[in-house]
């Protein structure tokens, strides 16, 4: 088929040559940019599947989404479809946001910003996600790259900039802003932040943007050895701000820079950054699709298998004043936030108090305890005919004689014991 087509180009290419009326000059240039198109579309590309407008619940092999929708099914979510309503921007597309940010994609997130200044390069080899053919692409336009062949029901933005330059900033809050994807939603144009980052700066800007746009957002991390990791959610005013609690090499006055040494790199695992993504993704998908319990902190150590948690209380004298704006306001809406709590708690009983099940498809019925004769009867003593008990109850046993008595058989031990005692002495 591709010698063909280009035979076919060969033979227009020579009559061109020949001709000289311009309309048909023209016809021919016509039906040599078809034979072009026509051989591209020959040529092997990735295959693509359609966009799908709907998720569906249908179990058939051909449906993307229906192990993901299973999970209504199964009673987990109560609506899974809503994914697609929301905007998630990851900061930083290294060993943990890059795979973040494909565990989101086949999740069938609706929307993802992906935030990054740096390359691919072959010393990423050693981490999941980018692949040697993409090494000196932005590893924004890499993820793009991988992520819409994955599944093109994502929409993905690329940002190829720095947060921590005074433009690379600009941009980044107003992309944040940006509610063009889903006009109606209240706050900021995301519905949550993951920094992803790997260093003290970075961290703070992303903590700086999220402070001043009231905007919930989970911090995550790998060590410099790789065996230990955590991840963090960052509630505005409610929760610890990431300047709150500054880590102690920072509350030591050390600038980070100074820290890292020529020639000297830190280490990484395939494994831990996967783990950490895991969590972190996991603890995404609940705080989204609101199911379980979010973790407020959640550490790793991969040497020990250990998990640690804990919550953080923001701190009053926190060094960010739009961190001290943020706890103002969450203590003037505590009224509110009672008045609310208490409704949602009213209502619960209501729905504790209504049958659980209103078809009873097996009858299935529940008998008093006068009508069993079961467990609560053996406890009264009283068995079914033909049983006995083979021990007796407690209730039964006799009371130990030297408790109640003086001068029993204990006693006479005792003085027994005392005599050899003595005569043992005595020799
Ligand atoms: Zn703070």
């Amino acid at each position: 088929m591709e010698a063909k087509i280009k035979e076919l180009l060969n033979d227009l290419e020579t009559l061109k040559k020949k001709l000289s009326d311009p309309s048909q000059l023209q016809l021919v240039d016509k039906m040599r940019s078809c034979g072009e198109n026509i051989s591209a579309l020959t040529m092997p590309g990735p295959l693509r599947r359609p966009i799908i407008k709907d998720m569906s619940t249908e179990v058939v092999d051909s449906n993307p989404y229906s192990r993901l929708m299973a999970l209504q099914r199964m009673g987990i979510v109560e609506n899974y479809e809503r994914i697609r309503e929301f905007s998630v921007a990851i900061i930083g597309i290294g060993g943990v946001g890059s795979v973040a940010a494909e565990m989101l994609t086949r999740c069938g997130i609706g929307r993802l910003l992906l935030y990054d200044y740096d390359k691919v390069e072959l010393a990423n080899m050693n981490r999941l996600f980018f692949r040697p053919e993409q090494v000196g692409m932005t590893k924004t336009d890499a993820a793009v790259q991988t992520l819409s062949e994955i599944n093109p029901d994502v929409v993905l933005e690329s940002y190829t900039l720095n947060i921590t330059t005074v433009d690379g900033f600009e941009t980044f809050i107003s992309s944040l802003q940006n509610k063009s994807f889903c006009v109606y939603k209240e706050g900021s144009g995301v519905d949550l932040v993951l920094s992803c980052v790997d260093n003290y700066e970075a961290r703070m800007v992303v903590n700086q943007a999220c402070n001043e746009l009231n905007q919930i957002w989970m911090e995550s991390g790998v060590s410099e050895n790789a065996v230990s990791g955590h991840i963090q959610l960052l509630i505005p005013g409610e929760t610890a701000c990431f300047a709150c609690v500054p880590p102690l090499v920072v509350a030591s006055g050390i600038d980070e820079r100074t820290l890292k040494r020529e020639g000297v790199c830190a280490a990484s695992l395939p494994t831990t950054m996967g783990v950490i993504a895991g969590l972190l993704v996991q603890n995404t998908l609940k705080y989204l699709l609101k199911f379980g319990q979010v973790s407020p902190y959640l550490g790793y150590n991969a040497l020990k298998d250990y998990f640690p948690t804990m919550a953080m209380k923001p701190n009053v004298q926190c060094s960010n004043p739009a961190c001290l704006e943020r706890q103002r306001e969450y203590i003037l809406a505590k009224p509110a936030r009672d008045a609310a709590a208490k409704a949602m708690a009213e209502e619960e009983s209501k729905v504790a108090e209504s049958p659980i099940h209103a078809e009873n498809e097996w009858n299935i019925s529940v008998l008093g305890d006068s009508e069993l004769g079961g467990a609560n009867a053996q406890s009264s003593g009283l068995l079914p005919e033909g049983v006995v008990h083979e021990l007796p109850s407690a209730d039964d046993f006799p009371t130990h004689p030297a408790s109640e008595t003086t001068g029993g058989p204990a006693d006479d031990d005792l003085d027994e014991l005392r005599k050899q005692l003595d005569a043992l002495n005595a020799n």
